[in-house]
């Protein structure tokens, strides 16, 4: 039957490796597949201004956030995330994986940052390039941990579901489809940023996790609650991230005529919540045709060298200020979880961004989404470690998974993208969203006849009797 407490995790970000941590920690043996074949395919890599911590200030911080949701956040979550805020970070980033955050000098104390919409210094950071100093470190950590397999290029598809309990799922790799059994599953697998033509995640962000989910029966919560950054640079065309970090030293919004308008907007102009900011830089490009952030009144590559790398690799000249749009950047809803990252169905949990927890509401305060993958993935880990693979009479059935042409699927992408840019970006109109509802029924009809759903569907027992820890 294999090891008790044998685990499926899907996703390799902060939330996936967090997850896979706790549960092996607890002593169960993890399986974790993710689907990128190098680590930039997961957000996590990208995060760039840094991770939040309570400090002294626990209250100050869940105040901070839920000003910037406009109070829809849960406070139950909010207690759940700042309490065990800075004994994460310290435990698993600091003391596990000996991340190298920055320090004000002299190594004496670390150098916290402050981004728009926090009330105080709590941010940590490195450079502002966190992202890949947790993501590389955590990676190599769980590679060399003896109850940890991690399964690269390797897609979860389908949920094995049967009685409202998920047995596993079903996963491909290099056009192998084979069933993949465990005691609990752990959905990890990041946001939806791909089904918009413009977005700062990685192009595998295509809501996986979610639509299993839900195809499975479990709930779903706050979908709606998409976030757009307000500052990512399209000069090229290849979308690139400028942290609010920059905003936090100083840089102001400029519109064509070179005019500020973000202290007309807001009391806290350009550190307003992102929300505010992105709408009110949607609203100039639109009438102005062209926004900038001016980064002259302090020493941009000597304080953001990562940044200003990237603007060199862009063609972009930050001295005559770095042309800005809002873009898709996080979902705020996703699988509706619980404290501990459960959803509805038994030993299905999920964690990160395609979870729900209600700390973002509907709107996420800059730097507490790698702190909400930490905490809620070494929770759900531990939670679901206890969980042994059952025998249980019955079958479940998978859908056939013929392959349609790469054209057909390209053509389908295209038109999913052209929906959501149009009806369900910064601003949508109840009129927009039902276009956007015929559009996708219409698309998924499509998709479906094309890739066979409708056929018969793959019956596989409810547990296998084989290893149920080896990659597929
Ligand atoms: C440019 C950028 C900057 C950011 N800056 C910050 C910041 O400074 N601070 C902050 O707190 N947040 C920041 N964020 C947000 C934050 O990085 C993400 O919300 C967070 O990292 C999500 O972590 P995750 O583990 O849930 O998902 P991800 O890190 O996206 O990982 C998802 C993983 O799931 C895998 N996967 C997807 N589908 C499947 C499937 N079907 N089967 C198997 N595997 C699958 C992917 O390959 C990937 O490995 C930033 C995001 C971006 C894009």
């Amino acid at each position: 039957m294999g090891p008790p407490g044998a685990l499926n995790h899907f996703g390799s970000g902060i939330a996936g490796l967090s997850a896979a941590l706790g549960a092996a920690r607890n002593g169960a043996s993890v399986t974790l597949a993710t689907k990128a074949t190098q680590p930039e395919g997961a957000s996590t890599w990208w995060a760039q201004g840094g991770i939040a911590v309570a400090r002294t200030a626990p209250e100050q911080f869940k105040e901070d956030i839920a000003v910037a949701s406009s109070g829809t956040s849960d406070p139950e979550a909010l207690d759940v995330l700042v309490q065990n805020a800075d004994a994460a970070v310290r435990d698993v980033l600091i003391e596990t994986l000996g991340v190298d955050f920055d320090t004000g000098g002299n190594g004496a104390s670390f150098d916290f940052g402050r981004e728009a919409a926090h009330s105080e210094d709590r941010i940590l950071h490195v450079d502002a390039s966190t992202g890949r100093h947790i993501h590389e470190p955590f990676l190599n950590h769980l590679a060399g941990h003896d109850r940890v397999e991690i399964c690269g290029d390797t897609a979860a598809i389908e949920l094995l579901e049967h009685d409202e309990r998920v047995h596993g799922a079903v996963l491909e790799s290099d056009g192998t489809v084979q069933p993949h059994y465990a005691g609990a599953t752990i959905l990890a697998t990041g946001g939806i940023g791909a089904l918009y033509s413009r977005s700062t995640n990685p192009g595998g962000s295509t809501g996986d996790g979610i639509a299993m989910a839900h195809r499975a029966g479990a709930a779903t919560a706050d979908m709606e609650f998409v976030q757009f950054h307000p500052t990512v640079c399209v000069a090229d065309g290849d979308p690139f991230l400028v942290s609010e970090a920059v905003r936090g030293e100083g840089a102001v919004l400029r519109a064509a005529e070179g005019e500020r308008f973000m202290p007309a907007v807001h009391e806290d102009a350009e550190l307003a919540p992102r929300d505010v900011v992105a709408r009110a830089v949607e609203q100039e490009h639109h009438r102005t045709g062209r926004v900038v952030l001016d980064v002259s009144s302090f020493d941009f590559a000597g304080i953001f060298p990562d940044l200003a790398a990237m603007c060199a690799e862009h063609g972009v000249d930050p001295s005559t200020g770095i042309p800005v749009v809002p873009a898709e950047h996080f979902l705020c809803g996703g699988v509706d979880v619980d404290t501990h990252g459960r959803t509805s169905l038994d030993r299905l949990y999920a964690v990160g961004e395609c979870a729900r927890t209600g700390v973002h509401g509907a709107n996420r305060l800059a730097s507490t989404s790698l702190l909400e993958g930490l905490v809620w993935g070494l929770r759900a880990g531990t939670d679901a470690a206890g969980h042994e693979p059952t025998e249980r009479e019955g079958a479940v059935s998978t859908s056939p998974g013929s392959a349609p042409s790469e054209e057909f699927l390209q053509d389908s992408y295209e038109r999913l993208q052209r929906t959501m840019d149009e009806h369900v970006g910064l601003r949508r109109t109840p009129e927009g969203l039902r276009d956007a509802l015929s559009a996708l029924r219409a698309l998924k009809i499509n998709v479906d006849a094309y890739a066979g759903l409708g056929a018969p569907r793959a019956v596989h027992p409810v547990v296998a009797t084989d290893d149920l820890r080896t990659c597929p």
